[in-house]
């Protein structure tokens, strides 16, 4: 943390000086609010003001924070991690002694006490004294070490956000302002939720911003310089239409008004509408019936991780029974479509036991499932007692080979074996995979014949397929979805599930953009799955497209060699065709 942003939260500095920020609409609306800056990588934290009569709570919660990451440090100590360095043990050892020093602990202590700020701000601003005075150490070597006073306070931040930690509270009014948000933060917040968002990575298919995105918030993210502009409770006015936020501004009419591209009319009665089976991805189970009102004909993709957002850690199995069932009775008959936990080790480790270096490749989604797998009977039990309810349909995330598939199912055939003798109208679930990683898509014939369903996760199929990470706005150039690449992929997926007669749904982003529409329709995708914010939007764009006009656009853009040349091509078809998508496009 830099100097600056530990003044302006002890000592909050305004200067009141009008700042316009630019950057890339991620959720559309517009709100007024003042900044919470959000800190912290791995756990996120932010600032706030505590009671007098709250002191002797926070202090106690930190000194548990401590107790437990000196507990792991000791046994980390006498048992390092199989595979690590030869020296682990010593560097725990070391990272025990930074942990129980005085220095630290009375350090945060005393800005908890006489700041009174709660104990992850207090951390944060105890170590960033420490690493201060460590970088100005004599000796190269000590200064060094600064390193290993951030990784000590991280290990707390992450004890601090324990099973026991309180659910994060914010004012009514905040607008979060962050390097990058995580999804779990967002979680965390439950139902007490900002009035915008602003950060200066991620992108339209980050988690994050999906979950704004039908969580109704505002959001703008890839504004650069952010963080050195925005001073914890400025004011801040937020039209995320138009990419825009105002730092210390009065709001001016131009910024509040919604500026949503006009969509010139169309025509309706179009024949596509009725070729097209469109649903609805969802990460909660709050919005069931306005995504039906909305024209959902079934629910495409459940993220099963909304779960996380009422329990720390892994859901039980009885939490988990009682939200399926839930689900599927909200859905009244409609197909629901139960995507198993798609997160990564970091998610479940609140240790911070466990952390890798490239956590999109790493133990994440079916991986994580085999590798914990009472974990996953532990859903699939649920899965299957709650389908005495109405009929379920379960995806497999991440998915790289059959061999993933081959696996989970014979562990959900077993549950189902074992449950059935109780449950004995228990239909059979139909078992699905999601298509989102380049392999799967070489060996889809291979991965369709396991599966009764695919599912077409283009988020992380474009992510993968062009190793863009998808949450990075220092790549969103590169994050193209009509990379001929992402477009022939497609093209071979559909072609594989309709020559085997399997259902496949396309699950991305993409498919909630009117833009794609025909180019989908074309390639032979007849089932999209969209967020609810775009439910309206696709289902007019269906409503305006004749099926018989679409066939030609496959064989006109699958040989062509850039994303470019294959977006001019669209738009030259679409304008004499359909004028009004190039404009929303705009
Ligand atoms: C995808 O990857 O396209 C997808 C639907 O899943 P998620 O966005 O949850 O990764
Ligand atoms: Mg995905």
């Amino acid at each position: 943390m830099t100097d600056r942003e530990q003044l302006t939260v002890t000592a909050p500095d305004k200067t009141e000086q009008r700042v316009v920020l630019h950057g890339a609409c991620v959720s559309h609306g517009a709100a007024e609010g003042r900044v919470l800056c959000v800190y912290g990588r791995k756990r996120q934290y932010f600032f706030q003001r505590i009671e007098n009569s709250e002191v002797d709570s926070e202090i106690l919660r930190f000194e548990r924070a401590v107790s437990s990451a000196a507990k792991q440090l000791t046994s980390l100590v006498s048992q390092p991690p199989q595979n690590s360095v030869p020296n682990a043990s010593e560097i725990f050892d070391a990272h025990l002694l930074i942990l129980t020093s005085p220095t630290f602990t009375d350090g945060v202590i005393e800005v908890i006490r006489h700041q009174l700020v709660n104990a992850e701000w207090a951390v944060k601003l105890a170590c960033d004294e420490q690493v201060r005075r460590q970088k100005n150490a004599a000796s190269p070597e000590l200064r060094e070490r600064y390193l290993d006073i951030i990784d000590v306070a991280e290990r707390v931040l992450s004890h601090l956000g324990g099973e026991d930690s309180p659910n994060l509270q914010i004012d009514k009014d905040s607008v979060l302002v962050a390097e990058e948000l995580r999804p779990s933060t967002l979680l965390e917040l439950g139902d007490n939720l900002p009035r915008a968002i602003l950060t200066e990575l991620g992108g339209w298919t980050s988690h994050t911003f999906i979950m704004a995105r039908e969580l109704g918030i505002p959001a703008i993210a890839g504004i650069k310089g952010l963080m050195r502009s925005a001073r914890p409770d400025d004011p801040v006015a937020v039209d995320a239409d138009r990419g825009l936020a105002v730092l210390n501004g009065t709001v001016d009419d131009d910024l509040t008004s919604s500026s949503l591209p006009g969509t010139t009319t169309k025509p309706t009665g179009g024949t596509a509408a009725a070729a097209c089976v469109v649903s609805v991805n969802l990460d909660e189970t709050s919005k069931f019936n306005e995504a039906f009102e909305l024209g959902a004909t079934g629910i495409g993709l459940l993220r099963s991780e909304y779960l996380f957002r009422h329990a720390q850690g892994w859901p039980s199995e009885e939490l988990q029974v009682e939200m399926y069932s839930q689900a599927i009775a909200a859905a009244g008959g409609r197909p629901v479509r139960i995507r198993t936990f798609d997160f990564g080790i970091d998610r479940v480790s609140f240790g911070g036991m466990v952390s890798e270096r490239n956590p999109a490749l790493g133990l994440r989604g079916v991986r994580l499932g085999l590798a914990r797998e009472p974990r996953l009977r532990a859903q699939f039990r649920a899965l299957l007692q709650a389908s005495v309810n109405g009929p379920v349909q379960i995806v497999i995330p991440m998915v790289s080979g059959t061999d993933d598939l081959t696996r989970t199912r014979a562990i959900l055939d077993d549950e189902y074996a074992r449950s059935e003798a109780a449950f004995s109208d228990i239909e059979p679930p139909r078992f699905g995979t999601m298509v989102e990683v380049p392999s799967a898509i070489l060996q889809i014939d291979d991965l369709i014949r396991h599966a009764d369903l695919a599912c077409l996760g283009t988020n992380d199929l474009v992510q993968y397929t062009l190793a863009v990470d998808r949450d990075n706005g220092l790549v969103a150039d590169w994050y193209n979805s009509l990379h001929p690449a992402v477009v022939r992929s497609i093209a071979l997926v559909v072609e594989s599930a309709n020559s085997a007669g399997k259902e496949l749904v396309v699950c991305g982003e993409i498919g909630g953009s009117p833009f794609y529409i025909p180019l989908l329709l074309s390639l032979g995708v007849r089932h999209l799955s969209v967020s609810i914010s775009s439910l309206a939007a696709v289902n007019e764009t269906l409503a305006s497209v004749d099926i018989s006009d679409v066939h030609d656009i496959k064989q006109r853009v699958l040989g062509l060699e850039t994303a470019a040349a294959i977006e001019a091509e669209l738009r030259r078809i679409y304008l004499e065709r359909w004028p009004w998508l190039v404009a929303s496009a705009a």
